[in-house]
């Protein structure tokens, strides 16, 4: 008979199921109408019912079938009794065909951290911008982004009739990544992506320096991942704090799958052990292609700003 398989394809292969059902929560909510938002940190800093609904979701039913794994979500909420309609116990088949890579067949529960951004880029979902927004799980081991499942609920909403709405990617290092078409960036040219509902002096000031062709503003760390490696941007640049590690671990995974490569803005990795500090204070670096160009260029009045 055969082996059964390795544990972190088992996650993954749920970690997709677990993420469809947060995107139908994310389309229900919105269907509904009733937003019910609350302010965080400020208007800027927003939590939709269906960032609390999904994150139960996402927790709890990764929770039950690997209870030993670490599971850090970006919302403050309990998830000690969750409605069973909330709970998805299904998982991808099609992923578990796959052989995970030799080094991660030994992983154990106790040495896996999730982290979970139940909606990114809320700020977008509350002003109708959809297909900004993505469902990230992310999975550390060893302290890196290892594999990861990023769904976009709303991908496609604006075609013509007869697409398929949504869609979800997903990747583990060694493997490679899955669910879109890997395209290069126009040659020669410099597409900047970074955020529309975050900006400051100093994240202007650091894309202006890299003299940039165009510059794309958009909402969410997920999706600007998805630009770059969809080929619409050359790299993602955000120096700023606010990023936190539930925003990048999913994103990191999967565009480190196909050879790209994300960082702080002084070029430092991000780690993901359960003890990590969860904001990305140092800012965000992305590229597909080409990272040394750009992070060579990034002012040093700007490295100096932003401690790690
Ligand atoms: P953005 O590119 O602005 O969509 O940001 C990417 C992710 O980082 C989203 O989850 C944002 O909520 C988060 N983020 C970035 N900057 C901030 C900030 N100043 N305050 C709160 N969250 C932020
Ligand atoms: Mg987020
Ligand atoms: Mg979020």
């Amino acid at each position: 008979s055969m082996a059964s398989p390795a544990l972190l394809m088992r996650v993954v292969a749920s970690a997709y199921s677990v993420a469809e059902k947060a995107a139908t929560i994310v389309r229900n909510v919105m269907a509904a109408g009733d937003l019910g938002i609350v302010e965080k940190t400020g208007a800027n800093d927003l939590q939709t019912k269906a960032d609390r609904l999904v994150q139960m979701s996402i927790c709890a039913s990764l929770a039950r079938k690997f209870p030993k794994v670490t599971i850090i979500g970006e919302e403050e909420l309990s998830t000690d009794e969750v409605n069973e309609e909330l709970i998805e116990d299904g998982h991808c088949e099609e992923i578990l065909k796959n052989t995970c890579p030799a080094q991660y067949t030994g992983i154990k529960e106790e040495e896996l951290v999730i982290w979970v951004d139940p909606l990114d880029g809320t700020k977008e979902y509350t002003e109708g911008l959809l297909d900004h927004v993505t469902v990230l799980i992310g999975i550390a081991y060893g302290g890196k982004a290892i594999a990861g499942v990023i769904n976009q609920p709303y991908y496609n909403y604006q075609a013509e009739a007869g697409a398929v709405l949504g869609r979800t990617i997903w990747g583990v290092l060694g493997l490679g990544a899955f669910g879109f078409q890997l395209t290069e960036a126009p040659a020669g040219k410099h597409i900047i992506v970074t955020t529309r509902s975050h900006s400051s002096t100093l994240v202007n000031d650091c894309i202006s320096a890299l003299n940039p062709d165009s510059v794309i503003r958009v909402g969410g760390a997920g999706n600007k991942i998805i630009q770059l490696i969809e080929g619409k941007a050359s790299a993602y640049v955000f120096a700023s704090p606010g990023c936190k590690k539930w925003d990048t671990c999913a994103p990191e995974a999967i565009l480190h799958a196909v050879g790209g490569k994300i960082t702080d803005i002084h070029g430092n990795p991000f780690q993901y052990n359960k003890e990590v500090k969860h904001m990305n204070s140092a800012g965000v670096l992305a590229t597909l292609r080409n990272y040394d160009y750009y992070a060579s260029r990034i002012p040093n009045n700007v490295k100096r700003s932003l401690v790690p």
